[in-house]
């Protein structure tokens, strides 16, 4: 039996067609409509999971390598993190930082992940110019503020790294320009200000490309779980509750959301870890006054464990952060408080505001911390891409890109981390779930310290 909220590591599979979550994105936004699968059919390549990276992958190799895929999605087009996340199009993904890919990988690879970065942020531009898609993207750039004094002396160090070694046109705030210019906060004490990322509504970004995709040739199935995965040939079957799909190649794009035993390319090669938001009442005048909130303000800080948030276009605030760590565990108030209280000291004139919304969607976190855009077996017939670390919007958009080159056999792909090696096994991967716990405290006590 499945739960109620789709768990990875416990349940076969996402469901059947379930509702978007009651969020904020999907409030008066109609599912994408289209029948499930039925019968047997044929198809040259297989996308499994309608988010942004199946879409992408679908859109890219239909419009620019004239291949037809078909994509299955379990329920609606963008119900995993595609449609619940921050809506925020950020540089970069995983976690390591910029610094850390210099010291692992040399000057060269890090200059080469900072152009695929910014290269992302370009490819979800486009993708909204070609397809006229109405996701109201808001561009005022994004500020990564220090929580505290200490931070922000590493901050300036990212900085001067930033402009010298990638010419990148981030800027210094101070704790006086953030006061005057855009936001009063006592967990404000100096900001990285990155001009060209910018907000939309995901939801609708995820349902855009779902149109391009559709119009581009792609067939989309919603309401069509894979429930299984075998061999019949040279070719791959997949089994959904209704119907079946003969493939020659196999995307799979399931990422957070991929079931714990599914296929061996991606069985215990990531951690599902779930992320949380709540959305507040509208902000009146004054209290928007007394907090000092530029328009389309969009922050994250610098804690171990972060928070993340925006104004959005109706003066309600989106505040995000860690969730529970059981799926069961994950609309439980206990966590919508904690990000209520969390805001609250952030914003302390929003003292007493209520949360409208909240809501939770499950992250994918590789073993090393960057994600994965894979060829999974010598023959070129199964493909992934996952474990973006919580930060996809872009990375996502840009994966699928990449993907649909390396399922096209277009050798034009530059050479980047992400590419040459699959993602690595967690080792004792049933203790996951302790590891994340213990990593829950360990943050909490450091962001408590520092
Ligand atoms: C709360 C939250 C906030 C976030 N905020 C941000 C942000 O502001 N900026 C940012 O860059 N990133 C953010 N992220 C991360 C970002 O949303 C993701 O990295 C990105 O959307 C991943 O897209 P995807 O297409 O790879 O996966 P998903 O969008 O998760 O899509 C996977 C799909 O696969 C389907 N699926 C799974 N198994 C099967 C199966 N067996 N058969 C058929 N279909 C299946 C699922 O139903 C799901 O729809 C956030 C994530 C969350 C949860």
């Amino acid at each position: 039996m499945l739960s109620s909220f789709y768990d990875p590591l416990l349940d076969s599979n996402p469901g059947t067609g379930r509702p978007y979550p009651v969020s904020y994105w999907a409030q008066g936004v109609n599912p994408w409509s289209a029948p499930a699968l039925s019968g047997e059919q044929q198809t040259e390549v297989a996308i499994i999971g309608g988010g942004y990276t199946g879409l992408s992958c679908a859109w890219h190799l239909a419009s620019q390598h004239d291949i037809q895929p078909t994509v299955l999605e379990a329920n609606q087009i963008g119900w995993g993190c595609s449609g619940r996340n921050g809506g925020f199009v950020l540089n970069g993904t995983g976690r390591l930082s910029f610094a850390q890919i210099e010291n692992k990988w040399g000057e060269q690879t890090a200059q080469a992940v900072y152009a695929e970065y910014r290269q992302a942020i370009d490819t979800v531009s486009e993708l909204i110019d070609i397809g006229d898609i109405p996701c109201a993207p808001e561009y005022g750039g994004y500020l990564k503020i220090a929580h505290n004094r200490q931070s922000v002396e590493l901050l300036k160090q990212q900085a001067i790294l930033m402009q010298r070694k990638f010419g990148d046109p981030l800027r210094f705030l101070s704790a006086q320009a953030l006061e005057k210019n855009y936001l009063h906060s006592p967990q404000a004490h100096g900001a990285l200000h990155y001009p060209y990322c910018f907000g939309l509504h995901p939801l609708k970004l995820a349902q855009g490309y779902a149109n391009m995709a559709h119009q581009a040739g792609a067939k989309i199935y919603p309401q069509s779980p894979v429930i299984k995965i075998q061999p019949e040939g040279s070719k791959i079957r997949l089994l959904t509750p209704s119907g079946s799909l003969v493939a020659d190649k196999l995307v799979i794009a399931s990422n957070g959301y991929t079931p714990n035993q599914f296929h061996s390319a991606v069985d215990k090669r990531h951690f599902p870890v779930l992320s949380s938001i709540i959305v507040t009442a509208p902000l009146s005048d004054a209290q928007r006054q007394a907090c000092g909130l530029k328009s389309g303000l969009m922050a994250m800080d610098t804690r171990t464990l972060k928070y993340y948030y925006r104004l959005l276009p109706d003066n309600r605030i989106l505040f995000g952060g860690r969730g529970a760590i059981r799926g069961k565990d994950a609309n439980h108030p206990v966590y919508k408080k904690r990000l209520l209280d969390a805001l609250v000291q952030t914003l302390p004139a929003l003292n007493g505001i209520q949360a409208e919304y909240f809501w939770s969607g499950w992250v994918s976190v590789s073993l090393d911390d960057y994600p994965r855009i894979c060829q999974a077996d010598d023959k070129g017939q199964v493909f992934y891409a996952m474990g973006y670390c919580g930060s996809g919007v872009s990375f996502a958009s840009q994966a699928g890109k990449r993907l649909a080159q390396r399922v096209a056999g277009d050798l034009n792909l530059p050479t980047l981390p992400f590419m040459q090696s699959p993602l690595p096994q967690f080792p004792m991967a049933q203790f996951r779930r302790l590891g994340l716990w213990a990593f829950y405290h360990l943050g909490r006590f450091r962001d408590g310290l520092l």
